[in-house]
């Protein structure tokens, strides 16, 4: 695998720029901020992906909301295809039960881990649960869930960058890019 230290040297395309993520996340937190005046908000993301989003997120959302962190890890897949078999790592702190939770996604891609998530926060009995993602691609989609807030639709392609990573790497670029294909698989002899 070929990879420099230099991290944007590996990005093949931008494809979100820092400024229109920007711009985008502060139309969303103003929506979300509307819709949940006066309820008792509590926004719960998804390590490590949405760590860049849910922090910008938050902070464009001027009501007196709680925040909590979960952690899984999917397994039984490969570094760019998820399984939908998931892992809880680290749980809720704090019970959801009677909140209006909003669960902070970086990217829906099958559905298969926002299911498992939706299924198991369900069970913690909040008094409403919805769904914000940055990213969707909507052409992977093998479970069909209604996601309420979504940053931007992408197509097919595997990206890094704002929290997304490739082997762990790439999760501090400020922007959304797609690796060139030499990362992934070294040139023939
Ligand atoms: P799903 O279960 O919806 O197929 O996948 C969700 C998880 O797979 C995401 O939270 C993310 O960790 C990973 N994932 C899906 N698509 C991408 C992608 O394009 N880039 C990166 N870096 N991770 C992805």
């Amino acid at each position: 695998m070929i990879r420099s230290d230099d991290l944007h040297a590996d990005i093949g395309e931008i494809l979100l720029t820092e400024e229109a993520i920007r711009t985008r996340t502060a139309e969303l937190g103003a929506q979300v901020a509307a819709d949940y005046a006066g309820r008792a908000l509590t926004l719960v993301s998804v390590l490590k992906g949405s760590l860049p989003f849910m922090a910008d997120l938050m902070r464009e959302i001027p009501l007196p909301l709680r925040i909590d962190l979960m952690e899984v890890s999917s397994y039984g897949g490969t570094a760019t295809e998820s399984s939908g078999l998931v892992r809880i790592i680290k749980d809720l702190s704090a019970s959801i039960a009677g909140e209006d939770v909003l669960l902070v996604e970086d990217i829906i891609d099958t559905g298969l881990t926002l299911n498992y998530l939706v299924r198991y926060l369900r069970g913690k009995s909040p008094a409403s649960l919805r769904i914000c993602t940055l990213l969707d691609k909507p052409a992977r989609r093998l479970v069909d869930l209604p996601v309420d807030y979504v940053g931007f639709e992408i197509p097919d392609q595997f990206v890094v960058g704002y929290g997304l990573d490739y082997g762990e790497r790439y999760r501090n670029l400020r922007f959304v890019g797609v690796l060139r294909p030499e990362v992934y698989a070294p040139p023939a002899e």
